[in-house]
């Protein structure tokens, strides 16, 4: 059994019943995912949500809730009635095996009605463990804390509370398109959405085969990875040497990122518009590489109707590395690949390019080629694969 502390849907007035039932199906549905879990409950308690886990492994339940979108922290907990004597009764039973030299204890009341403050609680509960073990009370630095949540009728304590990744629960703030390399920035900015509530579709162009599947393989790794925070994930698998090597012949070195990078943004446009998607997610970050500058941006998202998020746009490479590391992506992420970007990539691409400039190649690129024809068979011989 669990509580489980919500993160900023706490703030949320009117709509809070929304977000909440939101998390607590997304917690529903990712639990029952996992092998050796047969069924859940989910109670909602005031300002938080009890988890009922019947037989199975507390600690594999615990390792997902660690990653699951709009959970704060959570604790497995012991349940007892709402009377102090048997509370700790029952605490005094657990903490009998337990070893630590000193300890605090942190109350929190669902239940204002309830005729101690936490504090009075607090002290009551500190001077029976104490007396209970001998040990000393340390309100900075305890080695062991006793967690004590009242509510209705109900008191719930525990020895344990563990961070979750916090943000909005998945999905409730709709579906974005997700333009992911097998670079380290696209995981992050993928992650960093995940906790702005948004449910991801992943879009990856590759070059296969004029390169090998290396980044493919990449891709399919990270897809894995990130679908442990959303669960049910979409891949898609878009071939893009062909357009790539017409781009070579028709546009100027200096041009061809964006002109690359605009053709991306329109396929996954098209995507985006078939899931039924409402933004396209990358991850650049203002000035990291000479494409990634405010006049190559704005070019790019000229060819966009959707909104392009860039939620890393103000980060440093820094930032987002021990972010990557954090979520464990940056392992995948430094491993040797073929990136399609390296296929025909410019010397010295333009770092200021004028959309007079971009839009006269794209010109000579059209009158080369059918380039609507090229897209159409592009995604028509788009691999999906579905996370389930
Ligand atoms: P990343 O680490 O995500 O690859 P980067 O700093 O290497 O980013 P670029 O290679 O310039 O940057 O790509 C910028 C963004 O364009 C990427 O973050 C990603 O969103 C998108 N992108 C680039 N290449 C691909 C690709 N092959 N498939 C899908 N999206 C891509
Ligand atoms: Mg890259």
């Amino acid at each position: 059994m669990f509580v489980i502390h919500y993160h900023e849907i706490a703030l949320k007035k009117k709509n809070r019943p929304f977000f909440v039932n939101k998390l607590a199906e997304n917690i529903r549905v990712s639990l029952e995912r996992l092998e050796g879990v047969e069924k859940v409950k989910i109670e909602k308690l005031p300002g938080r949500l009890l988890l009922i886990n019947y037989g199975s492994s507390t600690s594999i339940v615990g390792q997902k809730l660690a990653k699951i979108p709009g959970i704060a922290n959570f604790m497995p907990v012991f349940e007892t009635p709402d009377d102090l004597e048997k509370l700790k009764e029952s605490l005094g039973k657990k903490i009998k095996n337990q070893k630590f030299g000193s300890f605090r204890v942190t109350t929190q009341r669902g239940d204002k009605t309830f005729p101690m403050t936490s504090e009075e609680v607090n002290r009551e509960v500190g001077a029976f463990v104490q007396q209970k073990t001998g040990a000393r009370v340390d309100l900075k630095n305890p080695e062991f804390t006793v967690f004590v949540e009242i509510l209705y009728k109900r008191i719930f304590f525990s020895f344990e509370k563990i961070q979750g990744v916090g943000g909005l629960p998945v999905g409730s703030s709709g579906k974005i398109v997700s333009l992911l390399s097998g670079g380290i920035d696209s995981p992050v900015a993928s992650f960093k959405m995940f906790t702005r509530g948004c449910r991801i579709v992943f879009v990856h162009f590759h070059s296969f085969p004029y390169l090998d599947i290396s980044s493919q393989e990449k891709t399919v790794d990270l897809v894995k990875l990130l679908d442990e925070y959303q669960g049910g994930s979409r891949l898609y698998l878009v071939p893009f040497g062909d357009i790539q090597k017409r781009v070579v012949l028709a546009v100027p070195e200096k041009y061809r990122v964006v002109v690359y990078r605009r053709l991306m943004i329109s396929i996954a446009e098209r995507i985006a518009k078939k899931e039924k998607a409402g933004a396209l997610l990358t991850g650049e970050s203002l000035g990291q590489v000479a494409s990634q500058t405010l006049e190559n941006m704005s070019v790019v998202d000229e060819v966009a109707s959707l909104l392009v998020l860039r939620p890393l746009v103000g980060m440093s490479k820094e930032e987002i590395i021990n972010m990557a590391k954090k979520i464990g992506s940056y392992d995948i992420s430094i491993l040797h690949d073929q990136d399609c970007c390296q296929l025909f990539m410019p010397k010295s691409p333009a770092t200021k390019s004028k959309k007079k400039d971009i839009e006269q190649a794209e010109d000579e690129l059209r009158k080369s080629i059918n380039l609507d024809e090229m897209i159409k068979d592009a995604l028509h011989n788009t691999e999906v694969k579905d996370y389930l």
